[in-house]
């Protein structure tokens, strides 16, 4: 029997990340997944980034993460959101061709030499004393690893509803995991139900395109991955219709025969994805939505109508889709259907995504209360990395809040928990002007060297993209003007007879690249990415330094760490209400206690205080 490092269960968003960590790191890795041909299935739309979550597929890209670099192969619309809006908050996005994404993900993991795939349904876990050992596939068959990471998606008890009707299902056309879900009932960890829903799959031969607005991607489309520089696909453009009242008064007239509404699910389902059936009570006084018809392929008819997901029965989403312009004699190739399944409360897990009561064990993507590709990848990545660490002996690996997107998310769900499917939005992170995604590369390569799992290639190409950044840093630097020559550039400074460096003249709201390079011709040679980089760093300076200042602060604090069976119960001085939060809680640093709710920095100090005691009788005896 062959014996793994690490075994990733499920071949989706968060495990292919979890795997490609892990083998990275240099871990003997089995990816096990129901069938070889799902790898990489989008389940709902088939678009990567947006808002916030393009910040988390640069991040994984900064740390030689895959999403990036297989959606710039599968990307045919390329959008940068946001972009009249300054870089902090832009997000990049790519409508994908479904296949080219599944293909090219299968491919990168059939690349890695130190990792096997398997086809199968993994229906419970070995365990040897209190660790994790392996894994028990549903023919019966042992494969033994030191580590195992879960990333079973939507798939635990999974259950399709469309209106009335309702079968087990992981999504359509998948069978559910329901041995594995038992299973992990008995393991005593919180669970919960969630739901979410996707729209109906059309015909794109029967939509009449005619009179139909059309949204094309960018002129200057910008990719995913560091590594990239133009797309590899053909272009696209989508298709935009509107609903109407006719559309809003026939989903209102069968609300109760909707699944969600009619009271057959009992999940919540993710308040920013919000159903047809959600938009018409929700927002009752709105007489139309947007309604974009997104291509699924190059050489694929179908359309996926973005906005109008759904769980009503067959015979209304019909009526209500054809209600639409340009859809009056539409054929559904798929019925759009709602899912619940079972998810595990992320308060379950340590900041490494390891569960708590069970050594050896991680959990990743949906499972843990989640929606999207992009938070999926994000946390198997963070578990793949730390399931390889922990099987190859090494540290426990963090990413913290100041630094990226990836440990904003992992620390909102280990220390909240969630009490709806959790996506990522740029408002969730304190640092924002600093966790640009202009700039994961300068955030993360660098520490992804650090762990191992940065490819020497990479890391070359950052070194040198980091000494031009620097040489034209320095340039600027070094470039003084008087407040008359920056006049005369065309930016306002009042005459005080200041000399200002290039560098921080770039930072003011009048100023450009062009308007720097007109007075500074070393500047100039660079590369126009270089200036951009430049550009962007400059115009954050002043904040940034700022942000540092409270980010050391954050630091000093989240470096102290609170050991797992301390006891709160022990401490004089702290409420019972604050010993109850934190022992459900059990935050696993100072700066994650002071995050809950109610943790006063009076309670954190004594906390500390307690935390030094332990340590000196430590050293003491
Ligand atoms: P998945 O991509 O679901 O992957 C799970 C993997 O585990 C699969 O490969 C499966 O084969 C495998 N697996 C499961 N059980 C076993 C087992 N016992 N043994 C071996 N392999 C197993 N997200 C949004 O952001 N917006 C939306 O509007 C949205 N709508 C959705 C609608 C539907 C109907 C569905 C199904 C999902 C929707 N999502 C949406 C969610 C999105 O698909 C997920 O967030 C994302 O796919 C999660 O990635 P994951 O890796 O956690 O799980």
């Amino acid at each position: 029997m062959k014996h793994f490092d690490v075994i990733v269960i499920g071949g989706g968003h968060a495990g292919t990340e979890a795997a490609g960590a892990a083998a990275r790191m240099g871990a003997q890795v089995a990816l096990i997944t129901l069938s070889r041909t799902s790898i990489g299935v989008m389940s709902c739309n088939p678009a990567i980034g947006g808002l916030g979550k393009g910040h988390l597929v640069r991040e994984i890209d900064a740390l030689d993460g895959l999403m990036g670099r297989v959606a710039d192969k599968a990307g045919i619309q390329f959008r940068l959101l946001n972009r009249r809006k300054g870089p902090a908050v832009r997000g990049p996005r790519a409508q994908t061709d479904r296949k080219l994404y599944r293909e090219a993900m299968l491919l990168e993991m059939e690349r890695l030499d130190n990792l096997d795939i398997i086809e199968g349904e993994v229906s419970g876990l070995l365990t040897d004393m209190d660790r994790i050992s392996g894994v028990t596939l549903a023919d019966g068959a042992e494969i033994k690893g030191k580590t195992v990471v879960l990333t079973a998606g939507t798939f635990l008890n999974g259950k399709i509803h469309i209106g009335d009707v309702s079968h087990p299902g992981g999504r359509m056309g998948d069978r559910p995991s329901v041995r594995l879900a038992a299973m992990l009932l008995d393991f005593g960890l919180k669970t919960g139900r969630l739901k979410t829903g996707t729209p109906p799959r059309l015909d794109g031969r029967t939509i009449d395109w005619s009179g139909l607005e059309v949204q094309a991607g960018d002129e200057n489309p910008v990719m995913f991955s560091f590594l990239n520089k133009t797309p590899v696909a053909r272009q696209i453009v989508c298709g935009i219709t509107h609903t109407n009242e006719k559309t809003h008064d026939i989903v209102r007239e069968n609300l109760s025969r909707s699944a969600m509404y009619g009271g057959t699910i009992e999940g919540v389902g993710p308040r920013y994805c919000p159903s047809i059936e959600d938009k018409v009570v929700r927002f009752a006084d709105k007489t139309s939505h947007q309604v974009f018809l997104e291509p699924e392929g190059l050489d694929d008819e179908t359309i996926y109508p973005n906005g109008i997901s759904s769980s009503l029965p067959v015979d209304v989403q019909e009526s209500y889709v054809r209600s639409i312009r340009g859809l009056g004699a539409v054929k559904i190739l798929q019925p759009a259907y709602a899912i619940e399944y079972d998810y595990f409360d992320p308060r379950n897990l340590l900041p490494t995504l390891a569960v708590k009561s069970h050594s050896g064990l991680y959990f990743a993507g949906q499972i843990n209360g989640t929606t999207g590709y992009e938070e999926a990848a994000g946390q198997g990545l963070i578990a793949g990395l730390n399931a390889a660490s922990e099987a190859l002996g090494g540290e426990a690996i963090h990413f913290s809040r100041t630094q990226s997107y990836l440990g904003v998310m992992i620390d909102d769900l280990v220390t909240h928990g969630v009490t709806e499917p959790y996506r990522m939005f740029t408002s969730r992170a304190e640092f924002r002007l600093s966790l640009r995604m202009d700039n994961a590369d300068q955030r993360l390569t660098e520490r992804g060297k650090e762990i191992g799992c940065v490819s020497n290639e990479r890391f070359k190409q950052f070194e040198a993209k980091r000494a031009q950044l620097d040489q034209g840093t320095e340039i600027l630097g070094q470039k003084f003007l008087t407040p008359f020559e920056i006049q005369n550039l065309g930016i306002k400074i009042s005459s005080d007879g200041v000399r200002r460096s290039a560098l921080t003249i770039l930072s003011y709201p009048d100023a450009s690249i062009e308007k720097i390079e007109s007075c500074c011709p070393d500047f100039a040679a660079l590369d126009a990415d270089i200036k951009q980089q430049i550009f962007c760093d400059s115009l954050y300076l002043p904040f940034q330094r700022r942000q540092d200042a409270d980010a050391a602060d954050l630091r000093r604090d989240e470096a102290v760490t609170i050991p797992e069976g301390f006891a709160f119960s022990g401490l004089p001085g702290l409420s019972n209400e604050l010993v109850e939060k934190l022992s459900r809680a059990r935050p696993a640093t100072i700066a994650q206690a002071g995050r809950i709710e109610g943790v006063t920095p009076a309670a954190l100090l004594l906390i500390l205080a307690q935390l030094r005691k332990i340590q000196k009788l430590k050293a003491a005896s």
